[in-house]
């Protein structure tokens, strides 16, 4: 019996995303099945997304402010214990020391048992934000926030190391973790809504999620899921 801790001991998830409603698109439903039970979830938003927009009236600045008032809508619907803004500049993103030690900052400030984030070892992943937070993500965990000398400064703040004890990566192309969302789907329908100005509500758009939530779980004895290759670490 090693005192490794289980799943169901976890208290504390963090999930480090690119862009506003990247964490509703791919995760909502897990989300808010884990803030149903309890849990303690954190989003670190690490651009606020102020070029995501075809709409002429916005200049960076108003389209930041209105998608970070966005996020905070969502988290209400979602019931997330917190949300980060790193500020850095939407589709110029770049997995460098200075993105780590943000986001290290934030590992050791709420302690993460599970760290999750965008998977940047798929092939041929399109969005360059996307691929650099996951990388910026996957270097973070370890070993940078594990061990004491790496960004030593943050122990004067009074930030301790942090072992983190899994890495989750969405949009996957070999998922390990299927969630089921079935009964948590429709709130995560409410928090994509929250993001009034991208995602309008297409018509079509509820139905292609329940379709892509339906093929997930395809192989699952429930009928909707979410999914994320894990890894687990030492700790
Ligand atoms: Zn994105």
């Amino acid at each position: 019996m090693s005192d490794y801790p289980g799943p169901e001991e976890w208290d504390t998830y963090m999930w480090v995303v690119a862009h506003p409603d990247d964490l509703e698109f791919s995760s909502a439903g897990t989300v808010k099945k884990l803030t149903n039970a309890g849990k303690k979830v954190v989003l670190v938003q690490v651009t606020s997304g102020d070029r995501g927009t075809p709409d002429r009236n916005y200049t960076p600045d108003t389209l930041s402010s209105t998608r970070e008032d966005e996020v905070h809508a969502s988290a209400k619907v979602l019931g997330l214990a917190d949300v980060v803004f790193l500020h850095q500049p939407d589709g110029n993103v770049e997995a460098n020391l200075a993105l780590r030690e943000k986001i290290v900052r934030q590992i050791r400030t709420y302690k993460p048992d599970v760290v999750i984030t965008h998977d940047p070892f798929r092939p041929y992943a399109m969005h360059p934000d996307h691929r650099n937070v996951g990388l910026g993500t996957h270097d973070s965990v370890y070993p940078t926030a594990r061990d004491h000398l790496y960004f030593p400064e943050h122990m004067a703040d009074g930030l301790e190391p942090h072992k983190t004890a899994e890495i989750w990566y969405f949009g996957a192309e070999s998922p390990d973790v299927f969630i089921d969302i079935t009964d948590t789907f429709n709130d995560k329908i409410e928090a994509l809504k929250a993001h009034d100005s991208q995602v309008g509500m297409r018509d079509d758009l509820v139905e292609r999620l329940r379709e892509r939530s339906a093929e997930i779980a395809k192989d699952q004895p429930f009928e909707l899921a979410e999914a994320y290759k894990s890894i687990r670490m030492f700790r």
